[in-house]
């Protein structure tokens, strides 16, 4: 990774695209924190938290939690001690507004993206994974359905992220498709490839 003031690379892609499991390999390996919004949106839910009873109405639908949530949410975490050595972000900045934001903490952090990795898919196999871990999980907010509905929400609001951050020269396109591990080792090639 690059030298800066603090490493910061996120890993994002279609909901199904594996993202969580990736992010927290690749962070383990650089020693930072994996910072997941769905996991501590998933975490507020579960201890019936305001943000958990405010966010899952949104989560259940398919929907984003609303931008000034999300980012409070995000500028709290990252203020945090263990984020001053670097970070990863899984799934954050999802909207261009999240991108303003992030943009504007970062500035205030005197810190910079090092690169942003998006993992790429086929829509019909992430349909079928996510219906699969639905079924194992038992996640309520997994119903084909909403399931549908999420990848219409990342088609909108979030795939336009991946023409801003090329433009920055600093996205990383790997290929989600097969093997867990197989994905891991794509990542950390194109990691280290000079941007
Ligand atoms: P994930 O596990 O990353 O797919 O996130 C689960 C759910 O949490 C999403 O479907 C959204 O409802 C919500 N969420 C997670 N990250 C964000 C974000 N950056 N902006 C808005 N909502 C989010």
């Amino acid at each position: 990774m690059k030298g800066s003031s603090a490493d910061a690379t996120h890993p994002d892609g279609p909901p199904g695209a594996g993202k969580g499991t990736q992010a927290k390999v690749i962070a383990t390996h650089f020693h930072i924190p994996a910072i997941s919004t769905g996991d501590i949106f998933r975490a507020n839910v579960a201890g019936k938290t305001p943000l958990g009873v405010e966010a899952q109405r949104y989560m259940d639908a398919g929907e984003y939690v609303p931008d000034q949530v999300t980012n409070a949410m995000v500028r709290d975490r990252l203020n945090l001690q263990d984020a001053e050595g670097g970070f990863l972000l899984d799934g954050y900045p999802r909207t261009l507004a999240q991108v303003q934001e992030l943009d504007s903490m970062l500035d205030d952090l005197d810190s910079s993206l090092d690169a942003v990795v998006v993992l790429t898919a086929e829509l019909d196999e992430l349909v079928q994974r996510l219906l699969q871990r639905a079924h194992v999980e038992g996640r309520a907010d997994d119903t084909e359905e909403v399931i549908r509905r999420r990848q219409q929400v990342y088609a909108e609001q979030t795939e336009p992220l991946i023409a801003v951050y090329r433009e920055r020269g600093l996205l990383v396109e790997v290929d989600g498709m097969g093997e867990i591990d197989a994905v891991t080792h794509r990542i950390f090639d194109s990691l280290e490839q000079p941007a």
